[in-house]
């Protein structure tokens, strides 16, 4: 293949073009490739970016497209923890390419699967679990390395997103009577909470304390065992962010992601994953006013396409998610006009006996409503 637009395909000539230069060549070479790639969008990328993918979703919604794809190259427009997850979904031919190898994601980062392994020595060292996960499930967000989620299949456990994580709680509390949930506290704290199990049944290990910080007493006692992970994103928004809306606006409905803390998301009217929150915006009647807590690239696409509502982000000081900001146009050019010159860059490829266990843990994740 060859495109006429495709001078050179060295990244540093790429980057110092303009954005709107880029529109033209990105189409250019989407045309020239045709069914051979897909691109995949997450809602947080910019508009610059997300405008160009064949879908768009959240890690969920792009995991199962991922999953479904029959192109040669899956184009990931989102993280590498969500660029993994798909060479694990994807067939042996296919390839996967992050634009930005740069574009991670912190929450993801902490849980190293050291760590993890280290903490799970602790809990079969105190007779809390067998190594194979007989009484405690290990439950990891999407957001974590493929090595995490190698560690939750390998232990009889199952990976779930913001849309799934109840039910990957059921799932799990169904075969045991403990869960170990990574990497994201508020997740799993937000989840177990709604499903009626109190605050003082959940632990927090943070893996820098001597055995998390946490008593043998206390992790006995424990239902659930939240690993001390955040998104330092969603993490900004304060309960007093809703009160402050709520006195600007009233009338105004707080939609929150369950990456928020507790008592943030005790506050919100809802809850919901980034897929759940753009249905309830879209379906909600003309004139209703809402404060969103996520990621400021998907609040202000909503407040675009939803003009005949107030849309407004629940804290103002700006919560960008910087790694997934790293995805810009010139990357994404630059990917696939590679790509049209025969040249796979940035491909990810996930080891093979890692490989084997995340994918049992996201397809018993694919088999949970
Ligand atoms: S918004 Fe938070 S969890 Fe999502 S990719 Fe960015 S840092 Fe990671």
């Amino acid at each position: 293949m060859s495109t006429a637009a495709a001078t050179s395909c060295s990244l540093e000539n790429y980057l110092v073009i303009p954005d709107v230069s880029m529109d033209d060549r990105i189409t250019a070479a989407r045309e020239t490739l045709g069914q051979h790639a897909v691109i995949l969008g997450h809602h947080y990328q910019r508009d610059e970016v997300i405008r160009h993918s064949d879908f768009r979703g959240d890690s969920y919604r792009l995991s199962k497209t991922a999953a479904e794809s029959k192109a040669e190259y899956i184009v990931f427009c989102g993280v590498h923890f969500m660029a993994e997850s798909a060479d694990v979904l994807s067939r042996h031919s296919q390839k996967v390419v992050l634009p930005d190898l740069n574009a991670g994601c912190s929450m993801a980062d902490m849980a190293e699967i050291g760590q993890v392994e280290d903490c799970w020595e602790h809990l079969v060292g105190l007779g809390l679990t067998s190594d194979a996960g007989d009484a405690i499930t290990p439950v990891t967000y999407m957001n974590s390395t493929a090595a995490i989620k190698g560690f939750c299949g390998e232990r009889g456990g199952v990976v779930c997103t913001s849309s799934n994580a109840a039910g990957a709680f059921k799932w799990a509390f169904a075969k045991t009577p403990k869960v170990l949930f990574l990497p994201d506290q508020h997740l799993g704290r937000n989840t177990a909470f709604a499903m009626g199990i109190p605050l003082n049944q959940m632990v927090v290990w943070d893996p820098y304390m001597p055995m998390g910080g946490l008593t043998a007493d206390r992790l006995r006692s424990a239902k659930v065992i939240l690993w001390k992970g955040h998104c330092s994103v969603h993490q900004r928004f304060l309960p007093e962010h809703v009160d402050k809306v709520r006195n600007l606006y009233p009338g105004i409905k707080v939609l929150a992601h369950p990456e928020c803390r507790w008592e943030v998301c005790q506050k919100a009217d809802a809850l919901g994953s980034t897929d759940r929150i753009i249905k309830l915006i879209r379906e909600a009647p003309a004139g209703s006013k809402f404060a969103v807590g996520t990621e400021i690239h998907l609040v202000n696409r909503l407040a675009k396409e939803n003009r005949d509502k107030m849309v407004i982000t629940l804290d103002d000081s700006g919560c960008l998610c910087t790694t997934m900001f790293r995805i810009s146009p010139q990357h994404l050019c630059w990917a696939l006009e590679n790509l049209v010159e025969g040249n796979v860059v940035n491909r990810i490829v996930v080891k093979d006996d890692v490989k084997h266990w995340a994918r049992v843990a996201l397809d018993r994740m694919l088999s949970i409503q």
